[in-house]
């Protein structure tokens, strides 16, 4: 069982900040910073490098339109977009996302 896949068949319950036919955004559990947002495709891939190039290249355009959504929302001064591709990169959930982390400070978050 896929975390993301039950998240986004609304099996298990999240705060989804954005929705279309292809990409779903939801508030991260862990909050690194106030705003720290996962954005993953509805078809589930195990990671970036699985992913075709048509769904990511849509996946990135939601990034960057919720990156500057959410850091005007939140006055946030800057933004860290990362992708953790397998586990020695520190990937923890095998379903394709980006984190779209506001910052506030050079100091508010260790990422
Ligand atoms: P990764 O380390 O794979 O790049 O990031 C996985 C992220 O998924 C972590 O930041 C973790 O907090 C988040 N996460 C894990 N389980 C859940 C969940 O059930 N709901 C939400 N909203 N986030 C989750
Ligand atoms: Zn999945």
């Amino acid at each position: 069982m896929c975390i993301f896949c039950s998240i986004v068949n609304k099996e298990i319950p999240s705060s989804c900040i954005y929705e279309d036919d292809q990409v779903m955004a939801f508030l991260d559990l862990s909050q690194v910073t106030k705003g720290h947002t996962l954005v993953v495709p509805k078809k589930h891939y195990d990671n970036l490098l699985e992913c075709d190039d048509e769904t990511l290249a849509h996946l990135i355009q939601v990034v960057k339109m919720l990156a500057v959504r959410i850091s005007e929302r939140l006055n946030a001064q800057g933004v860290n977009v990362l992708n953790n591709t397998h586990e020695a990169a520190g990937q923890t959930v095998n379903h394709l996302h980006f984190h779209i982390i506001p910052r506030y400070s050079e100091n508010d978050a260790v990422v």
